[in-house]
């Protein structure tokens, strides 16, 4: 890991650290995205990134940030209401996406922190008829992880297709497109894939791309069915973003060498670790560190953590800052009073260690 970087090392919960390789992979010359070079790029980042989705499905890439494809999910689902699961600022997101692009939304909210319970679900399902349903299965902005398999196989007992954000989930926490039977998957380049910003990735069931094909007004720029059938080509249907896939290739050589299955376990351990250093350090100085997420539904890549009220974030992860380190500031409603770690990347327990003990220096002192 490289920690040279002159605004400290980053454990923000995107953009996250970078590998100086990584940075110096973009560094490669152009090559035409109309021919056999690009096909074949294109060919081998297919199958670096399908064994991390566990698919056998195309994964399609966009030059776009995650965004792009939360607005391509809503864009190409099939006609009908709405049903957004909020629990934090990235799911409020993709609700507001959903309403932007014309849907009529019902929000089912529960409090920031909190996860989706599949009874209280099911029973919100059966009082209307809903024909997609949006979640975020790491929410960046509370560190806390919904079951994304249970609430997928609870829409589908109700005739819903489920669009999945997993944002700061993918390539930290398991998650199998194939045998979970997903609908729609998407992330995003600058966070546990520790890319930098600039790609957005998706990933969409068959029935899912039929039904895509009978939906009007999907647009061009994240209309999925085009997506779909130039990725079968090996192909992108605007100009990719190839630096960014030169730097995609040599991350995803590293992921593979790890094992993705090795790299949900790093990040479980390194929330745990997190957890297990705050209870600690609360011990110790007396002041009152609470991870907002309940023990048993935090995220393996993202932890919130409450400050007391006498100490806001912004004083926090400014002393941080000094000692070398990034952390983030809450984020939305909860941004003064938590801070959040992005454990995730190509962090490990080791470069953590770091990071802990350069919070627990401030709140010592
Ligand atoms: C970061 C993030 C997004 C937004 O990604 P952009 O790349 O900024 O468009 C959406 N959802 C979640 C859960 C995120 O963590």
């Amino acid at each position: 890991m490289n920690l040279t970087n002159a605004f400290g090392t980053f454990f923000l919960p995107g953009p996250t650290e970078v590998r100086q390789e990584i940075l110096a992979a973009m560094t490669q010359p152009m090559i035409a995205h109309r021919g056999p070079d690009f096909e074949q790029l294109f060919d081998r980042l297919q199958r670096g990134l399908v064994p991390l989705f566990k698919t056998e499905r195309p994964v399609y890439i966009s030059a776009s940030s995650a965004t792009g494809m939360m607005e391509a999910a809503i864009r190409c689902a099939p006609p009908g209401r709405v049903l957004s699961l909020v629990n934090g600022a990235f799911s409020e997101r993709f609700a507001h996406i959903a309403s932007m692009c014309g849907r009529d939304v019902d929000r089912y909210e529960v409090a920031w922190g909190q996860i989706h319970t599949i009874p209280q679900l099911d029973e919100r399902l059966s009082m209307r008829k809903y024909t997609a349903i949006t979640v975020v299965h790491s929410e960046t902005s509370t560190g806390a992880l919904n079951d994304v398999r249970a609430i997928s196989d609870c829409a589908h007992r109700r005739g819903a297709v489920c669009l999945i954000d997993s944002v700061s989930g993918f390539a930290g926490t398991e998650l199998r497109f194939d045998e979970w039977k997903l609908d729609y998957v998407l992330t995003g380049s600058q966070k546990a894939l520790a890319l930098p910003p600039g790609l957005s990735f998706a990933i969409a069931s068959p029935s899912f791309i039929d039904q895509a094909s009978a939906v009007s007004a999907r647009g061009v720029y994240f209309d999925l069915v085009e997506l779909d059938a130039y990725a079968r080509r090996n192909q992108t249907p605007s100009t990719p973003a190839l630096s960014l896939l030169y730097a995609l290739e040599l991350q995803l050589k590293s992921i593979a060498a790890e094992g993705i299955e090795a790299r949900w376990a790093r990040h479980k351990a390194m929330a745990a670790r997190t957890q297990e250093w705050l209870v600690k350090i609360s011990d110790e100085t007396g002041k009152r560190l609470v991870n907002i997420a309940p023990l048993g539904s935090q995220s393996p890549t993202v932890s919130t953590i409450r400050l007391p009220t006498n100490l806001p974030s912004e004083t926090f992860t400014a002393a941080v800052a000094k000692r070398g380190i990034v952390v983030g500031n809450g984020y939305g409603k909860l941004k003064s009073a938590t801070f959040r770690v992005g454990h995730m990347g190509d962090h490990t327990l080791e470069t953590l260690e770091r990071c802990l003990a350069a919070c627990s220096s401030v709140l010592r002192s």
